[in-house]
């Protein structure tokens, strides 16, 4: 669906920028899920994103936006009694004239906009180990300061969406129905995920029997999901909250791992280039507890290395299970590409069961 200049110009005019705006219809950044734009005041003194939220996915965009407006409130007045800086450390939803978080267009195109966070940088992919280490504890912080935030009042803007067991039990159906009669290619990617049932419940167990809390997760914990300052390097500000929902530490932790502790990419065919990166889980282990790691249990601390092993294990069941439906939820660029995906995540996952007692270690030396 493309958006014309006319279309973004109507949108940015019921919004409350505090002036007249002047709209770009080319999209910024490097997003995938939303249509980005950015905003600038007539005068050019401020400018500020406006976003059209993909509503395939969250088809629920006034809770989506319940969930950002409260997780963004909170987040300021601690960033305020820190002596941080709100207008940078935070999302801002700019309202519309009218006074709501969010415009529908004519369309039913659902709209919001944010403060544009200035002076920053958005890795896309970890270049440095320091990089990594920055987001690290820029994410640690963002759960410390989200720790007493009552998650389970957070709508669930992807149903079941680190759900494992559930995961589980879609691929267990995608296999029986086998409507491609692709299963025959892949018995021993079959026999993998079958040797790991039990996996798939360690966390919701831990969670079921009181062992780790609730949290408030952001449950797409990319490197370019935070913006680092471009003067000083600190991290700044974690974006892109459409994903925040009730969930577990292990989840943001574990996704961080799985795809930035790694030089390979996400679809590498040549299993032989596939190396987890037990160093580089070391480094961000530290980073993200030497922010987060006060609020944490022993028992927590250890889930985060299990979080690892099974956002891993998860998204290579995902892969596979679209896979077997016939590659029409994750797009393809070849054939066979949601496979390669798949063994890329369980050529990881095996290396990760091979370090384990290490990865425990680091997030809990000495079970401490
Ligand atoms: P998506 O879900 O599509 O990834 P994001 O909310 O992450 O959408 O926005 C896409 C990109 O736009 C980000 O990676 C970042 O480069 C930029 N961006 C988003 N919000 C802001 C902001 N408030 N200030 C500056 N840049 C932003
Ligand atoms: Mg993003
Ligand atoms: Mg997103």
């Amino acid at each position: 669906k493309s958006v014309t200049l006319s279309l973004l110009q109507s949108v940015a005019n019921a919004f409350d920028f505090g002036g007249p705006v002047l709209c770009d219809a080319h999209h910024y950044g490097e997003g995938h899920i939303n249509d980005t734009f950015v905003v600038w005041r007539e005068d050019h003194s401020k400018r500020f994103i406006l976003q059209r939220i993909n509503t395939d996915t969250f088809t629920n965009p006034v809770g989506l936006m319940e969930n950002v407006c409260g997780v963004t409130r909170h987040l300021r007045a601690k960033i305020l009694a820190e002596g941080g800086d709100p207008a940078r450390e935070t999302l801002n939803v700019i309202p519309t004239l009218s006074g709501s978080t969010y415009y529908l267009d004519a369309d039913g195109g659902a709209w919001r906009a944010y403060d544009f966070v200035e002076d920053t940088i958005c890795l896309q992919q970890v270049g440095s180990e320091t990089d990594f280490r920055t987001v690290a504890e820029t994410l640690g912080k963002f759960q410390n300061q989200l720790e007493d935030y009552p998650a389970s009042t957070l709508h669930e803007t992807i149903a079941r969406f680190h759900d494992t067991p559930n995961r589980y039990a879609n691929f267990e159906k995608a296999l029986a129905a086998d409507a491609l009669s692709r299963a025959k290619n892949i018995t021993s990617e079959i026999e993998f995920i079958h040797a790991r049932e039990q996996d798939c419940h360690v966390l919701l167990d831990q969670l079921a029997a009181g062992e780790i809390p609730l949290r408030v997760t952001h449950n797409d914990t990319k490197i370019n999901n935070v913006l680092i300052d471009a003067a000083t390097g600190k991290g700044i500000c974690v974006i892109d909250l459409d994903t925040v929902m009730p969930g577990l530490s292990a989840y943001d932790f574990g996704d961080s791992i799985r795809t930035g502790a790694n030089d390979c990419a996400e679809d590498e065919p040549d299993q032989s280039k596939v190396h987890f990166d037990l160093h580089l889980y070391e480094v961000f282990a530290k980073g993200y507890l030497s922010t987060a790691g006060a609020s944490m249990s022993m028992a927590e601390k250890k889930s985060l290395a299990w979080g690892a092993r099974l956002m891993t294990l998860e998204c290579g069941i995902r892969f596979l299970t679209d896979y077997l439906e016939g590659d029409h939820y994750f797009h393809i660029a070849r054939p066979d590409h949601n496979l390669d995906r798949a063994r890329t995540q369980f050529t990881l996952v095996r290396q990760m069961e091979e370090v384990f007692d290490q990865m425990l270690e680091i997030v809990c030396p000495d079970n401490r």
